[in-house]
């Protein structure tokens, strides 16, 4: 059998260099070797510097010696010999041609055979159910007549009971005549050959499904496919090549043997793979993913755009959240710089509303200097009171220092300070406050009166916003009595439940019930030269202290203003 084919060990005088031909031997070695012993042999003749063996084997084992390099030609079945071109670039260089005037392009088909007796056998579609015997699954033969019935819509392996009989042909014939199977797969003309030969009577069998036979003179149930090829392997040298296909067509045809003629084309047994998707076109070879492609190649479209769709989106949702971050981030710059802007110009305009008692303010301790300027400029005249001289420069320093003090004072605070608070003494707070809004006051009809506490807890504060926070206070005091003949003005201070608690009391004309909820709105004013900023402002200081700032209107003939700040821990217990 086929498991014990092998190399032939060379005769071991001759040297010559060994050119090695397999041969697919599907009855045996030597029904192969008696086969091709005439081509061999005119090789031989025609190429005398080399001897020309004959390798017989399967077609698993001929697919090994290619792959190893082991074989210069191969003499197989169309369908092997696909395999050898696309996993081996194998190619045919002359196709076997019958004498019996058959084409060569139409050299192999099979024949179904049933006993011509059987009265439902007369389709291939009638093999349904039945027993069918073949010699091998993978045999060319039974090939072409799986792929006639799956055509017929027919799956033979799964709609009919296959019976394998293995190599020789002889073996189906034998299950049809023992009623082991009701039809036989054979090769095209070996119905044929055995009546000829007497091994059959004419009467016995009769082949189903018949076809067209073309040029072939036997009953044929598939269509036709070209002869055996005879297949250079890639490795092989073109001219040792050009030589064999040269002696291969030049052969002088003589009975019962081979000839050969040039290589026909084996496109109709691609299509009877690809048709069956097995060999090369199996599902997950190569060209069966290739050819699952193309037969799905709408879906893969739709897949694919379905794909490319949601990349897109991700990509475009991914872009907009960048974007939107972008945005969010530059609106918030935006709003901070606008905060601080508007901050600036807050100060801006207290800063307008305020040049006018600045200039006030300073002028006051100008007009003090020059008075006491004169005075001593008198006094050196008279060269008599120098103590009073010592005494007005003294005065003058003081004012100096004084119209300087309220002129950093403005500068700081229009300066765009951010808050700073640290523990400072509340007493001192006030008493800087009362100081700077002296020369403001002075000149007024109007008394100025102090209820602090020497001693005062420590508060954490910015100390310039809440002089500016009770100078405020103090001025809209001042305006408030502008009109009283006996014009108070009381500024108090206590501690009251870890607070300590300021205020601004005036008996002025006071707050009319219905302006109250709108005294704290910036640009609320009654004044004709005011600007309603003093109260809102303060208010916001006070709250960024942690504090509130309220009016007290309940006593009849008194305002009130006050405010509340912590104290620092340590003395909260006070
Ligand atoms: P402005 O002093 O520029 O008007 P304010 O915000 O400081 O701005 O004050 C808003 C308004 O509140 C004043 O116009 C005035 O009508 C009222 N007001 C503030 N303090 C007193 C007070 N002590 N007595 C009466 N009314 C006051």
């Amino acid at each position: 059998m086929l498991a014990g084919s092998g190399f032939v060990a060379p005769a071991p005088a001759d040297d010559r260099p060994v050119v090695r031909i397999g041969v697919l031997a599907y009855r045996g070695t030597e029904e192969a070797a008696s086969r091709w012993a005439a081509t061999v042999a005119e090789l031989g003749r025609a190429l005398p510097d080399r001897r020309f063996e004959l390798v017989p084997g399967s077609a698993a084992f001929l697919t090994g010696a290619v792959a190893s390099n082991r074989l210069d030609f191969v003499i197989t079945n169309p369908g092997h010999y696909l395999e050898l071109e696309i996993d081996y670039s194998a190619k045919a260089i002359a196709t076997e041609q019958d004498m019996d005037g058959t084409s060569a392009s139409e050299a192999v088909a099979a024949a179904v055979i049933v006993p011509a007796r059987a009265e439902d056998l007369w389709q291939l579609t009638d093999l349904k159910g039945k027993r069918v015997a073949a010699v091998a699954p993978d045999a060319f033969g039974f090939r072409a007549v799986e792929r006639e019935a799956s055509e017929r819509g027919l799956d033979l392996r799964a709609d009919a009971n296959m019976l394998f009989v293995g190599y020789p042909v002889d073996g189906v014939v034998a299950a049809l005549r023992s009623g082991q199977a009701d039809a036989g797969v054979v090769r095209s003309c070996v119905l044929e050959a055995l009546i000829a030969e007497g091994r059959a009577r004419a009467d016995e069998f009769r082949v189903v499904g018949r076809r067209p036979s073309g040029t072939q003179r036997c009953h044929v149930s598939t269509r036709l496919y070209p002869g055996w090829p005879f297949v250079q392997v890639v490795q092989t040298s073109p001219g040792l090549g050009r030589d064999v296909a040269r002696v291969l067509l030049a052969m002088q045809p003589r009975e019962g043997d081979v000839v050969w003629t040039a290589p026909e084309d084996y496109q109709p047994v691609q299509d009877l793979y690809r048709t069956l998707k097995i060999g090369p076109y199996a599902p997950f070879s190569r060209l069966g993913m290739l050819d699952f492609a193309w037969a799905n190649r709408y879906w893969a479209m739709l897949a694919a755009t379905a794909a490319l769709w949601w990349i897109i989106h991700v990509m475009r949702v991914a872009h907009l959240l960048r974007k939107r971050t972008a945005e969010l981030q530059r609106a918030h710059e935006l709003a901070r710089l606008k905060g601080e802007q508007m901050e600036h110009t807050v100060r801006l305009s207290l800063m307008g509303e305020m040049a006018s008692s600045l200039a006030h303010e300073i002028n006051q301790p100008l007009a003090a200097i020059v008075s006491y300027a004169r005075g001593c400029e008198r006094r050196l005249a008279s060269g008599t009171d120098l103590e009073g001289v010592r005494a007005g420069v003294e005065r003058i320093a003081v004012q100096a220092e004084r119209a300087g003090a309220i002129v950093k004072r403005m500068r700081e605070f229009v300066r765009k300070n951010p808050s700073r608070q640290v523990p400072v003494d509340p007493a001192a707070v006030l008493a800087d406050a009362l100081a700077l809004f002296e020369p403001t006051a002075a000149g007024r009809a109007v008394t100025i009166e102090t209820d602090i506490p020497a001693a005062l807890p420590t508060i954490r504060a910015d100390r310039l916003q809440i002089e500016e926070v009770v100078l405020n206070l103090l001025q809209n005091a001042l305006d408030a009595v502008s009109k009283q003949p006996d014009g108070r003005i009381l500024v108090w201070s206590r501690v009251r439940d870890h607070v300590l608690d300021v205020g601004v009391t005036d008996n002025g004309a006071g707050v009319a019930p219905g302006a109250v909820p709108l005294l704290f709105e910036a640009f609320f004013t009654t004044k004709s030269e005011g600007l309603g900023l003093g109260l809102s402002l303060s208010r916001t200081i006070v709250e960024a202290h942690g504090g509130h700032l309220a009016v007290d209107i309940d006593t009849p003939g008194r305002t009130t203003f006050r405010f509340q700040l912590p104290l620092i821990e340590e003395h909260a217990g006070v």
